[in-house]
Formats: structure tokens, sequence, C-alpha cells
């Protein structure tokens, strides 16, 4: 047992050897125990080898790029947050960084502050989530129509088979398979399910409902589980 609060351990994997070592200083100061690799490669090694409260990718890298990282983290964890820092500001690499997994990203240059401040929310979040996480009455497993959700396996089923979900994905239909009937807005599912304001990126929801409710054969006029409530959002009901 440690007596001493233990501090949170973050990977950084960045190849700009100047800015690596001063996130691992300023990061270091949070305090946190600092990891880095400069290479996707062994980044790749790292985040799935060790136990991370957080990792921070950068897009651009040698060897494995960030975003393929931050995909092979996800297939392996859901939850560990994910900071990326890209060069780039256009909005779509921002959306594609969000909509493969990363909790948040900042943009090159950034403050020491804003980086600290970022990374302090998301191991905040962290420890929230795991609180939050599994109360006691909620189910591990809901069942709708043809439809299986398993919590714990956070696996998916139709008629039997199993469907492939990305993690956001499948946080999507947990959400919305346990509020049945309940219509949420954009904003609310960005809330919820992305678990931080994005209120510009309305777009982002609608996307992974777009390939959600394909994987739901939603696209079937007999059999639809995501609804749309023009004007306000969607709903989930349990086909008949
Ligand atoms: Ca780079």
């Amino acid at each position: 047992m440690n007596l001493s609060p233990i501090e949170p351990s973050i990977l950084v994997v960045e190849d700009e050897q100047d800015l690596a070592s001063l996130l691992a200083l300023h990061l270091s100061e949070l305090p946190a125990r600092v990891q880095l690799a400069h290479d996707g490669h062994s980044g790749q090694q790292l985040a799935l080898s060790g136990r991370w409260d957080v990792i921070v990718l950068d897009l651009r890298l040698p060897g494995i790029g960030g975003l393929d990282l931050c995909r092979a983290v996800r297939a392996q964890s859901a939850s560990v947050p994910i900071l990326m820092l890209t060069a780039r500001s256009s909005e779509l690499d921002r959306v594609l960084g969000l909509e493969l997994g990363a909790d948040d990203y900042l943009t090159k240059p950034f403050s020491v502050l804003e980086l600290q401040a970022r990374i302090k929310a998301l191991l905040r979040r962290a420890a929230h989530g795991a609180k939050a996480e599994a109360p006691d009455d909620d189910p591990a497993r809901i069942e709708a129509g043809a439809l299986c959700v398993d919590r714990m396996q956070r696996r998916a089923w139709l008629e039997g088979a199993e469907i492939m979900l990305t993690p956001r994905e499948f946080d999507l239909l947990w959400h919305f398979a346990s509020h049945p009937g309940r219509v949420f807005t954009r904003s609310e599912l960005l809330a919820t399910v992305w678990g931080y304001g994005h209120d510009g990126y309305d777009h982002t929801v609608n996307s992974h409902i777009n390939r959600l409710r394909a994987k739901l054969g939603d696209e079937r006029t007999d059999a639809n589980y995501i609804h749309t409530v023009w004007g306000v959002g969607y709903r989930f009901e349990a086909a008949p």
C-alpha cells in the first residue's frame, strides 16, 4: 500500500526532441511521472505495454503516425485519455483525431499553461469516470428486440451476430439503449458520450450516428433503432 498519493503516469510520444523535453519538464511539475518516446514504433510499444493515466500523441511521427497509434491504443483500451498534438489546425484533422478516439487535441504552438490545464482536465475526468463507472443498479446487458448490448464485454449483437463497433460507437449505442424513448440533442450526446463541450462539432455526432445506424441495419425501413427527431436530435427505440 502506498501512503502517499500516487503520481499519474503520462506517456508523451513526440519526435521533436526539444519539445518533448519541454513537455516532460512541465508535465512533471503537475506532478506526474513522464515517459518519453520519440518515434511511433517505440511509442506504440510503450503505449500498449504500460498502464498510463494520459497518453500525449503527436500527429506527425516517424514510423507509426499519431492517428494509427491512437487507433491501436483505443483497440486495446477504451478508457485511457488521449491528447493529440497537431501542427495543422484544419478542422478535418481535429475531427478525424476525435473520431478515432482521441479525447482532446492541442494545435502547436501551445502554451505550457494550456497544456497543463488540458492534462489536468483529462486526469480529473478519468478519475470521475472511474468513480461513476458501473453503479450497482446499472444493468450489465441490455436486450432490445433483436439487439443485445453487453457493457462489461463492450460488445453488441444483432440477431445473434456480433456487430463490430468502435469504442465511441459502442458508448453511443450503450447510452441510447439505456435510455429508450428519450430524445437526446447532439450537444447532449457530445457532452455525455464525448465527455466535454464540442458544441461546434455536431457533424461528429451525425457521422457516428450514421455509421452506427448502418451497422444496426437501420437503413432498412422495418428495423429502426435510432430515430431522427427533426430539429431536435435522436431517440432510441427497440425495434418491433
Ligand atoms: Ca512531429
